[in-house]
């Protein structure tokens, strides 16, 4: 990207992320129910020099700043501290997505320059265990939570809501009240196309988003006033109303700094880049700078098979909502939908901009 988007970000001092993905492994050391990969066949590690390719792409090509290393269970790839090195040796900060089971080569990590972690919990102590199908999981997780209090190496928590963490949500809020993440992320169990659920019907595990939205609104409240912030994703926006500065969907994510980059996301060469800009002008995508037209662009393309159902008509939040997931609509319906009345919104971050607390990065907490 430019100069000039960057300095045009600055001015409306706008966020925008600079963060990639690179998926290590596919592999896992627990089995969670809802997992993208569960029956997945001839699941691998990815190769340490492909590894290596993608990093300095991500440096070299889309300059950009962190990375986050995920999978599958990154920990369990035989080459993870040689990748967080890797990462460092490039100018791009490290963050490992994991489950936390392996407190001592966690720890190894911190040491090798991991900079930050975000560990996925959905459930507390047995209940736990039942949703990953792993005895002793949830004491893994505490093990390494008291590793790196030691350490003073502060995390972020994500919580997929599904039926188990929906039901445990008291027990959960507690937890975190305890622990004390940075930020919470809470995901709404999301169908996506091309994944393995995105064709299956009602899940014993899928809840509807009035149950999702009950849930996410009572963690918001317990947590944010302990300081912990909270970010929602993937849950229309209607479903949140007087919470919508939490929601980071498709059109907030190009912003949060813990977000994933799209044009790395999708390989893009300057020429698609630059053809992408040309289609974000045509089609009045909007933006405040090249950059932002650009990402919006990729991201509502990145939507299009969702739907918008009569109610979206008169909302006013329409444009800046991923609409809903097919499967979603097919074992759901769009009963609970309830249009938020008032002027059209344009701008993915008017609700986020009331409080930009999600944007701090970990240097500045
Ligand atoms: S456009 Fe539809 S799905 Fe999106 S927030 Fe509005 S009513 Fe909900």
């Amino acid at each position: 990207m430019t100069t000039k988007n960057n300095s045009q970000i600055s001015k409306h001092n706008r966020p925008i992320c600079r963060r990639g993905v690179i998926w290590i492994t596919k592999l896992c050391n627990i089995k969670c129910k809802f997992c993208y990969y569960l029956y997945e066949k001839g699941k691998t590690h990815t190769s340490f020099d492909s590894i290596e390719r993608t990093i300095k792409w991500f440096k070299n090509q889309y300059h950009l700043e962190y990375v986050d290393i995920t999978g599958g269970e990154p920990t369990i790839h035989p080459d993870i501290e040689k990748i967080i090195e890797l990462s460092n040796e490039n100018g791009i900060k490290p963050t490992i997505i994991t489950n936390a089971q392996k407190t001592e080569t966690i720890e190894k990590l911190i040491h090798a320059g991991l900079e930050d972690i975000l560990i996925s919990i959905h459930g507390i102590n047995d209940f736990y265990d039942n949703v990953v199908q792993k005895k002793g999981a949830f004491k893994n997780i505490e093990k390494t939570l008291s590793m790196l209090n030691k350490n003073e190496f502060s995390f972020r928590t994500n919580t997929t809501l599904t039926s188990y963490s929906c039901n445990d949500i008291e027990e959960i809020v507690s937890w975190l009240l305890r622990v004390k993440p940075r930020i919470a992320n809470l995901i709404a169990f999301n169908p996506h196309e091309g994944t393995l659920w995105a064709q299956e019907n009602v899940q014993d595990f899928q809840v509807n988003y009035t149950k999702m939205a009950e849930a996410a609104k009572y963690a918001i409240d317990k947590l944010m006033s302990n300081g912990i912030w909270v970010n929602v994703r993937y849950m229309p926006l209607c479903f949140m109303k007087g919470y919508e500065k939490h929601i980071c969907n498709f059109m907030q994510w190009q912003y949060d700094p813990y977000e994933w980059d799209c044009v790395s996301g999708e390989r893009l060469s300057n020429e698609q880049v630059t053809k992408s800009l040309s289609e974000a002008e045509e089609n009045g995508v909007f933006g405040n700078s090249d950059e932002e037209k650009i990402k919006n662009y990729l991201m509502k393309k990145q939507t299009s098979v969702n739907s918008y159902i009569s109610q979206c008509s008169d909302c006013a939040n329409k444009s800046i909502c991923d609409g809903i997931y097919p499967q979603y609509l097919k074992s759901f319906g769009g009963e609970e939908f309830i249009a938020t009345l008032g002027e059209d919104i344009e701008d993915p971050l008017h609700y986020r901009m009331e409080d930009l607390r999600w944007s701090q990065l970990k240097e500045r907490f």
